[in-house]
């Protein structure tokens, strides 16, 4: 999916800064509307945070390399642009190892969860608490997806439907009340608070119990996707889902140029001017009727001479990416394919949550970091070659939380191994076997292994701060008169129009803002 610059047009109708699947979405859109599109892409190749790639030496194994889930993708997209996509729904939902027991969500046995629930906590009051917590998430999915694809709704319009579906219980517990609070409320059990506490901490450096609720808006995010919450497994890796966004693309008309660094944007009452720099470190100009920018908030602002203000986006999370030789077993003896299958939840009790976040709040590396670890090998083994699909060999992604860019600035390489080494042990503490004793050996005889700060993902994918959202994410409603009936895509600039995960409704894998920004423009 790299593109040579053969360009010759000096104006387009839509020029796209940035080429991650937001952008792509975008320049879909927009072609398959009849505008002429130009996307450019600072990288050599598109994606963005949605891309697979081989990271270790000579070893055919295409990883989702940063993000590796999909629930936020509207079916809607996928159908509008006819995208050949296959998801997998997973059927262990989580394990969460405690002592020489565990928490296991069985979505195909409520009995074995029911047990599960039971042995964990005495009674089976925290099962009933979850069953009725969930179908209200589910409620609530149901009514607010399909607005996700439509004009922004105002608040109080938001509230009635959530309201008059699911109870006004539902619209104080997700939007009003800290989720610390909530699920405290909710649940009696520690662990049980932590497992679902984790939804509001993915990718957002905040306690429970904020008051500005950026922890809800994520958790919000996390349960809404589709209308139902699902996380399924991308088929091919996540890279199969740019590679059709931008197949969509390019078939509907979009030239899309890689290795094209946008390096100013200066819009006027008849176009805006866009000065990129090409693969041999010329300086480009064109015209855009408008620029869609799929980039983060904060680079748009740099490319139109903003001032940065004094503090922007902070990421906060570790990712780990990893090839086994095989899966190690558990300390509590659970099967390892239905511990590894759904998301495998690390030291993340409420309180291991909060401990970890009051340290790294401190300027410290938690001593025990909690963690998220999914195999996507157990349900797709299509990412391995011939040479590995019929081993035992499995991939597993590591999504460590609160480890905030904060911790990476004074000594990137230190304290990247400082934290790799705390998140490998505080992972072996539910181990029977240590994990380094699995890892495959690259083609040099190294382990492969690959970890990544918010720091890291700042200069290898451009997120301010390693931001995986660009920046917290915001409701998904107007919250001024002036945005209801808006697509929350907008900027100062009437020809400049936000197109990726910063904008209103943006943030994960969902091509929500790259279409909003389409129909924005089509719509004026
Ligand atoms: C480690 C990690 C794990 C994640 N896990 C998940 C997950 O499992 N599921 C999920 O739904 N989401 C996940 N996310 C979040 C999700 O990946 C992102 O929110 C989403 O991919 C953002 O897409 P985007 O197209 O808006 O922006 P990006 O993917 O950030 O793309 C922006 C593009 O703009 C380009 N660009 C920037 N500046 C310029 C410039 N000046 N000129 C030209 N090009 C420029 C960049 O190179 C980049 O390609 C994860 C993210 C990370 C980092």
């Amino acid at each position: 999916m790299t593109c040579m610059d053969d360009s010759t047009r000096s104006r387009y109708d839509v020029v796209v800064v940035g080429g991650g699947h937001n952008g792509l979405t975008a320049a879909a859109y927009a072609a398959r509307a009849g505008r002429s599109v130009l996307l450019l892409e600072r990288a050599d190749h598109v994606g963005g945070a949605a891309v697979s790639a081989r990271p270790f030496a000579g070893v055919d194994a295409r990883l989702s390399r940063y993000s590796y889930l999909v629930s936020l993708l509207p079916r809607r997209i996928v159908e509008e642009l006819g995208l050949p996509i296959t998801l997998k729904r997973r059927r262990w939902a989580s394990y969460t190892p405690v002592g020489d027991g565990g928490l296991l969500v069985d979505t195909q046995d409520d009995a074995a969860t029911r047990a599960s629930f039971r042995r964990l906590t005495g009674s089976d009051a925290d099962f009933e608490a979850w069953g009725r917590f969930y179908a209200t998430t589910a409620e609530v999915a149901r009514l607010l997806a399909p607005t996700l694809t439509e004009p922004l709704l105002p608040r109080a319009t938001v509230r009635d439907l959530v309201v008059g579906g699911a109870g006004e219980a539902a619209w104080r517990t997700l939007f009003e009340e800290p989720l610390g609070e909530v699920l405290r409320a909710t649940f009696a059990d520690d662990v049980v608070r932590g497992v679902a506490a984790t939804d509001g901490l993915i990718g957002t450096f905040a306690d429970v119990d904020e008051p500005a609720l950026r922890q809800n808006r994520c958790f919000l995010y996390h349960v809404i996707g589709n209308g139902t919450g699902d996380w399924d497994v991308p088929v091919g890796g996540m890279g199969a889902v740019s590679g059709a966004l931008h197949d969509a693309a390019v078939a509907a008309g979009a030239r899309i140029v890689t290795s094209a660094i946008v390096t100013a944007v200066d819009p006027g009452p008849s176009g805006v001017e866009v000065t990129w720099s090409d693969a041999a470190g010329r300086t480009r100009g064109v015209t855009a009727g408008h620029v869609l920018a799929g980039c983060a908030p904060a680079e748009l602002e740099r490319l139109l001479g903003v001032d940065a203000p004094a503090s922007g986006p902070e990421g906060a999370q570790l990712k780990v990416n990893m090839l086994l030789t095989r899966l190690p077993r558990l300390r509590d003896g659970v099967d390892p394919v239905a511990a590894f299958s759904g998301t495998l939840h690390v030291n993340e009790s409420l309180t291991q949550l909060q401990a970890a976040h009051a340290q790294a709040a401190a300027g410290r590396i938690p001593d025990l970091p909690p963690s998220e670890i999914y195999c996507h090998t157990l349900t797709d083994r299509t990412i391995l070659g011939p040479s590995l699909a019929p081993t035992e060999a499995q991939t597993i992604t590591l999504f460590g939380l609160h480890m905030p860019a904060r911790l990476f600035r004074a000594d990137p390489d230190g304290a990247r191994e400082q934290a790799l080494r705390a998140t490998l042990a505080s992972l072996n503490t539910v181990l029977a076997e240590p994990i380094e004793d699995f890892l495959a050996l690259d083609a040099d005889g190294a382990p492969c292994l690959e970890a990544r700060t918010p720091v890291d993902l700042e200069g290898d994918v451009g997120l301010p701060g390693g931001h995986i959202f660009h920046r917290d994410l915001s409701w998904p409603f107007a919250e001024s008169d002036d945005d209801a009936g808006r697509w929350g895509v907008e900027t100062s600039h009437p020809r400049v129009l936000l197109a990726g995960a910063g904008a209103r409704r943006g943030g994960g894998v969902s091509g929500i803002p790259g279409r909003a920004a389409a129909m924005a423009v089509l719509a004026g």
